[in-house]
């Protein structure tokens, strides 16, 4: 029988990007921290993904930009695309610049930097089962190491980084927490990486990710076609949840078929996967616990993109974590300050275009070719909602807009009504209670939140609905 530590500062649950950053900087504070994940050492990293992160976080963390084998290129920008393909908006500013990257190099690039750091214990082929409890408190974590054994270790803090199947979350004993994410809110992606001699076929628009939005090929979500390099491509599709059973024949016909036209290709990698597309779950913390990344739905919801804000999340947590410690309090009371800090990083702008991702996903391909082509949204204005989460629009601005949406009134007063609750919502996550001493204050700020979503979802938005949300 192995012998374990079998007591921490601060447990982690899962080595994805939130896990391993949320271990690095808790152990380079100086905390005594363990490591675990299902995967073994050599898998951690390999996770099916569209692979594209932008630059901006690894500034932020102060952290090495990809390079090297975990680099397989670089990205000026995106280009999105009208159903019809009549409109193409290409979106270049320094935040739309990015990498595709080598999921698996730059995941054991992130685990080794964490053990560089001085993580105390890493525990691969190793399941967290269940949370301990003591106090009402989280104190700690069953799991079933390698050997099959099953063992109990204490802690003072977990950090669930678990990812979007998150069965901490699930079972926790706790008032504050959403246990269940719905599946309106969820989209199901498959996607392959496939090669091919560049004699043979070239990489379309080698330097941008390309995005379609076509609510018949890829209902609810989009078709991407991300360069890797002159002979290897990432491509695949997100869709509603329903559609479960035909994404791969939906991915065949729409994706593969219309991208790939040479005979003589390889498929080095496919798979499928589900991510959220929400606002933050409304508390990720409790008693002695936090949640980083996809277990929190920590993911943008306008495009998936979710290895950034686990990032920034398992930053923060490290934070909340140190403070915490040296302060000797555990408590929701103490953690509170983690919710705060996604709120103002990142939260507030997600659940901003959580709105936006809803209305999007109610209009039609007619909807969405007309919104294009007539710039109803330009694409400065498309960088300035995906940055901040909201647009500021002159009189003239709306004045304009006015006269090129004529033809379809409706679609254009639901998308500035859609505007206005954006900023509403904006504006309201800025108050975001600083503390949880009067739990009413934050119920009362949950329901306001919930009558902005409401409307929106009560909005049909243009002409043709393409599906009404069930969650009215
Ligand atoms: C098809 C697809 C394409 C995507 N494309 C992009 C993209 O291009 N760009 C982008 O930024 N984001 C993309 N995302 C989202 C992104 O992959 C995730 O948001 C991001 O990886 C979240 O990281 P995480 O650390 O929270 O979770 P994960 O990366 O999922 O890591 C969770 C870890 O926990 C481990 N684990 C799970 N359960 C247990 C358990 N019980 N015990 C121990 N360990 C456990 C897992 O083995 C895993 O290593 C995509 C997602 C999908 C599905």
């Amino acid at each position: 029988m192995e012998s374990f530590q079998k007591s921490f500062d601060v447990i982690v649950v899962g080595a994805g990007t939130g896990g391993t950053t949320a271990a690095r900087f808790t152990a380079q504070k100086g905390l005594d921290v363990c490591l675990i994940d299902r995967k073994e050492r050599s898998q951690i990293g390999n996770k099916i993904c569209g692979d594209a992160v932008g630059t901006e976080i690894f500034d932020i963390l102060n952290i090495n930009h990809p390079k090297e084998d975990e680099l397989s290129c670089h990205i000026k920008g995106a280009k999105l695309y009208s159903p019809n393909l009549n409109k193409c908006i290409t979106l270049t500013d320094p935040k739309q610049a990015g990498y595709e990257i080598n999921r698996l190099e730059f995941g054991q690039r992130l685990l080794n930097e964490a053990l560089d750091a001085g993580v105390k214990q890493f525990l691969d082929n190793t399941i967290a089962l269940d949370l301990l409890y003591k106090d009402n408190s989280v104190s700690g974590l069953k799991i079933r190491v390698k050997n099959g054994e099953k063992i109990d270790l204490n802690s003072k803090i977990i950090i669930d980084a678990s990812g979007f199947y998150s069965p901490l979350r699930k079972e926790i004993k706790s008032s504050i927490i959403e246990k269940e994410i719905s599946k309106e809110d969820c989209i199901l992606c498959y996607r392959e990486i496939v090669k091919f001699n560049p004699q043979d076929q070239q990489v379309n628009d080698p330097e941008y990710i390309t995005i379609i939005m076509d609510q018949e090929k890829a209902p609810g979500g989009y078709i991407w076609y991300f360069p890797r390099n002159e002979s290897s491509v990432n491509i695949g599709l997100g869709m509603f949840m329903d559609y479960k059973g035909q994404v791969k024949e939906y991915y065949q016909k729409n994706v593969f078929n219309e991208f790939i036209k040479t005979k003589k290709y390889e498929v080095i990698s496919t798979g499928g996967g589900v991510v959220s597309v929400r606002r933050p779950i409304w508390s990720s913390a409790d008693n002695g616990i936090m949640f980083v990344g996809d277990a929190a739905c920590h993911v943008n919801p306008l495009h998936g993109g979710g290895i950034d804000p686990s990032m920034r999340a398992g930053y923060y947590a490290a934070l909340t974590a140190l403070d915490a410690i040296q302060n000797e309090d555990y408590s929701l009371k103490k953690l509170w300050d983690y919710n705060c800090k996604i709120i103002n990083s990142f939260g507030a702008e997600f659940a901003s275009l959580d709105l936006l991702r809803i209305a999007l996903q109610k209009l039609s391909n007619e909807s969405l070719n007309f919104g294009l082509e007539k710039d109803l949204l330009s694409g400065d204005e498309i960088l300035e909602i995906a940055a901040t989460g909201g647009i500021k629009l002159s009189i003239m601005d709306m004045l304009t807009k006015a006269i090129k949406g004529i033809s379809n009134p409706k679609l254009l007063l639901d998308l500035n009504y859609l505007r206005i609750k954006m900023n509403d919502l904006r504006s309201h996550y800025k108050n975001f209670p600083k503390n949880i001493e009067e739990i009413s204050e934050f119920d009362a700020w949950k329901e306001y939140t919930k009558n902005i979503y409401n409307k929106i979802k009560f909005t049909s938005f243009g002409k043709s609905i393409h599906k009404e949300n069930k969650n009215i």
